[in-house]
Order: C-alpha cells, then sequence, then structure tokens
C-alpha cells in the first residue's frame, strides 16, 4: 500500500476495511507481522526519539488511530482520511478469531488486567481460544521467559498492552522470534475490555 509520512513517521494509506484484509492476509502467512496504531501523542514522542520513530516505522501495518493523525495528513495534503482506530481493529480482529476458531494471547496491563479483559472477550467472543495472558509489568531480564511462555502456546494473534514505546519495541525486539501471525500493539485495550 502507498505510505505517507507524518512527521516523519509511516502510515499505511488504507482505509479501515482495507486495513483489515492485511490483516486477514497476515493469518495465512507464515511469519510474525506487526500491526502498530499510532495517535499524534505517539507520533509527538518518536519525533522526540528517533529509536523509537525507527521502530514504528518497521512495522508491518502502521494505522492512524485518531483525528489528530488524519488533521496533520489532510493540513499537509499528504492523503491519510480515515481514521482506523486500534481498539476497533481489535474488536473486528476478535470477530474475525471467533468466527475462524483462532487464538489470541493478552500481555499487558497491571495485574489482574488481562485475566478479566481474557474473561469477558472469553463470553464475548466464545468461539476463539484465549490460550495465554500476562500482566504488562515485568524486569527487561524476565522477556525471554514471556517470550517463550507464548510460543509454548502459539496464539495466532498476540495482543500487547505494555503502552507506547514499550509495547512496539517489545514487538520489534522479538518480532522474528514469536510463534505467532500477528502481534498487535493496543495500548490501554486490555484495559477497556477488563471494563
Ligand atoms: N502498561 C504495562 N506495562 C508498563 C506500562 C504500562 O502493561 O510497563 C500498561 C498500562 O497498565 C495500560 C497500558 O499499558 O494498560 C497503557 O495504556 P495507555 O492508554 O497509556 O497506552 P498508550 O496511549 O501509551 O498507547
Amino acid at each position: 500500500s502507498r505510505i505517507v509520512k507524518i512527521f516523519g513517521v509511516k502510515f499505511d494509506q488504507l482505509t479501515f476495511d482495507e486495513a483489515y484484509a492485511k490483516f486477514v492476509q497476515y493469518m495465512a502467512d507464515d511469519t510474525t507481522q506487526s500491526i502498530f496504531t499510532p495517535n499524534s501523542e505517539i507520533v509527538m514522542k518518536a519525533d522526540e526519539d528517533s529509536e523509537f520513530k525507527a521502530v514504528l516505522n518497521s512495522g508491518d501495518l502502521v494505522i492512524p488511530d485518531g483525528i489528530g493523525v488524519i488533521l496533520a495528513s489532510k493540513i499537509n495534503g499528504l492523503g491519510l482520511t480515515e481514521r482506523v482506530p486500534g481498539i476497533e481493529m481489535m474488536g473486528r480482529i476478535l470477530e474475525y478469531c471467533n468466527l475462524a476458531g483462532k487464538s489470541i494471547y493478552l500481555f499487558g496491563g497491571k495485574p489482574g488486567v488481562a485475566e478479566i479483559a481474557a474473561e469477558n472477550i472469553q463470553k464475548s467472543f466464545p468461539n476463539l481460544k484465549v490460550v495465554g495472558y500476562r500482566d504488562g509489568y515485568f524486569e527487561a531480564k524476565e522477556s525471554p521467559k514471556i517470550l517463550d511462555a507464548i510460543n509454548e502456546v502459539k496464539p495466532d494473534v498476540l495482543f500487547v498492552a505494555l503502552g507506547a514505546p514499550k509495547q512496539e519495541l517489545w514487538i520489534h525486539k522479538n518480532q522474528k522470534l514469536l510463534n505467532t501471525k500477528v502481534a498487535m500493539g493496543v495500548g490501554g485495550a486490555l484495559d477497556v475490555y477488563a471494563g
């Protein structure tokens, strides 16, 4: 797809439905693909942090979560026209996983949050499999163990909710080692699903 850069951060110029179609394509691939959903706050963070910016730009699918990014694109005539909110994309992905009987893993949030989100998601989407969850508070040295635990249960989709930039950095660092189809940064989404 066409790439648009906002303050040096790449975005795929896609409608919500086109971005979702990319996700569906990823589910048929063998490698792990990353999905990032920066909003304008995150673009500003990346503007001051070149490592984070490079990581965002390494994302396989980068979609504009929020009207701020769309406004910046419109003002500069860059061609992004449609918001693709991460939380709505997560909802659509959960529907897909439910219909297709796919598995998911929820990684992030304060202790207890991912577990409650898992219960709520399982109730709403009984035909998908929540194969694991864990909180998002850990020391760097625990990261390989977390990766192993995820790979052991081979989720089709890994949702990483550590906030930005932690979730994107974690996905980038582990992308080639992950045994999943998709790893998506979802910010505070587990707090939302936990109610
Ligand atoms: N979080 C986490 N580990 C951390 C820092 C934050 O799991 O070390 C979680 C936090 O509990 C919250 C989410 O990450 O659920 C951050 O949500 P926010 O809406 O701030 O995301 P952002 O806007 O930064 O993407």
